[in-house]
C-alpha cells in the first residue's frame, strides 16, 4: 500500500503535535501547520525522528485562500490528503457583555470556518480515491456549555453539526467524518486559562486545575494525551468505516452527568 498522508492544523503544539507524532510513528507523510513562531523547526524536529516525509505550512486558519493553497501544497507533494486532522483551535473567556467582537471572529474563523474550508478542498480528492478521513479535535464544549465561553462553545457546537453533515454527504465515497470530545487535556491553550483564571480568582494554579477546570469531571485528572492520540489513530484507520458523525467523548465521565 502506498504511503498515506495526514494534514494536521495547529501540529507545533499541544495536542496536534502529539498527533502528529502518533501518524509519524506509523511512517505517514504529514503536513504540519501552525502559528508558531519556531513551527518549521518543530516539525522538522518530528520528521527527523521518525524518518518521514513532511510539509510546514503556517497558514493563517482565518484566511480561506491559505488554506486552499495548503491543501494543493500538500497534493501536489504527497499525491494526496488521506486523513484530514481539523485540530487547530484558540480560545477566549469572557462574560459575552465584554466579549470582544475580534475574538468572536476569530475564534469562529479558526474553531469552526476552517475545518469547512478544508473539508471542502479535500473532498475532491478524497472521493476520486474513495477513501478519506476527516477527524475534527472538537471538545466536550462541543457538547456542553460552559459561562464566559460563548465564541468556543459556539464553534464547538458549530463542528460537532458539521461533523454529522460530512458523515452523511462522505458516506458513498468511503469518507468518514467523527469529531472528538475531550475533557481537559494539559496543553498550553489550557496553561494559559489555568494562569488567567489564578489571577482572577487570587487562587493558586493548583486549586484552579482541581476545583474550576476538573470540577466536572469526574475522574479529577486531566485525559491524558496518549488517549486522544489512540482515538485519533482508530479513526484514521480502513476499518472503522461505520463508525462516522459521531461525537465521541474522552471526558472523564463529564457527560456522564
Ligand atoms: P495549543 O494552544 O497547544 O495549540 C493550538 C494550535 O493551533 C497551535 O499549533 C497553534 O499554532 C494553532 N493555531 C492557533 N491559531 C491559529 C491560526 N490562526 N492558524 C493556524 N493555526 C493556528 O492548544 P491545544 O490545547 O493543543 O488545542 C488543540 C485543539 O484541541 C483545539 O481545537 C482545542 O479547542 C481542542 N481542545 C483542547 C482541550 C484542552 O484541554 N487542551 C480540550 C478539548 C479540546
Amino acid at each position: 500500500m502506498r504511503t498515506r498522508t495526514v494534514l494536521i492544523t495547529g501540529s507545533t503544539s499541544g495536542i496536534g503535535l502529539g498527533i502528529a507524532h502518533a501518524f509519524a510513528a506509523k511512517g505517514y507523510n504529514i503536513l504540519f501547520n501552525g502559528v508558531e513562531k519556531n513551527g518549521g523547526e518543530i516539525a522538522a524536529g518530528v520528521a527527523e525522528r521518525y524518518q518521514i516525509r513532511h510539509l510546514f505550512s503556517g497558514a493563517d486558519a482565518r484566511s480561506p485562500q491559505a488554506l486552499r493553497e495548503m491543501v494543493q501544497q500538500c497534493v501536489a507533494t504527497f499525491g494526496s490528503v488521506d486523513v484530514l486532522v481539523n485540530n487547530a483551535g484558540i480560545q477566549h473567556v469572557s462574560p459575552v457583555e465584554d466579549f470582544p467582537d475580534d475574538k468572536w471572529d476569530d475564534i469562529i474563523a479558526i474553531n469552526l470556518s476552517a475545518a469547512f474550508h478544508l473539508a471542502k478542498a479535500v473532498w475532491p480528492v478524497m472521493k476520486s480515491q474513495q477513501f478519506g478521513r476527516i477527524i475534527n479535535i472538537a471538545s466536550i464544549h462541543g457538547l456542553f456549555a460552559s459561562a464566559f465561553k460563548s465564541a468556543y462553545v459556539a464553534a464547538k457546537h458549530g463542528i460537532v453539526g458539521l461533523t454529522k453533515t460530512l458523515a452523511l454527504e462522505g458516506a458513498p465515497f468511503n469518507i468518514t467524518c467523527n469529531a472528538i470530545c475531550p475533557g481537559y487535556v494539559h496543553t498550553p491553550l489550557v496553561e494559559k486559562q489555568v494562569q488567567d483564571q489564578a489571577r482572577a480568582h487570587n487562587m493558586s494554579e493548583e486549586r484552579v486545575m482541581t476545583e474550576v477546570f476538573l470540577a466536572k469531571q469526574a475522574v479529577k485528572s486531566f485525559i491524558p494525551m496518549e488517549t486522544v492520540c489512540a482515538m485519533v489513530m482508530l479513526l484514521a484507520e480502513d476499518e472503522p468505516g461505520t463508525i462516522t458523525g459521531t461525537a465521541l467523548p474522552l471526558d472523564g465521565g463529564w457527560s456522564a452527568q
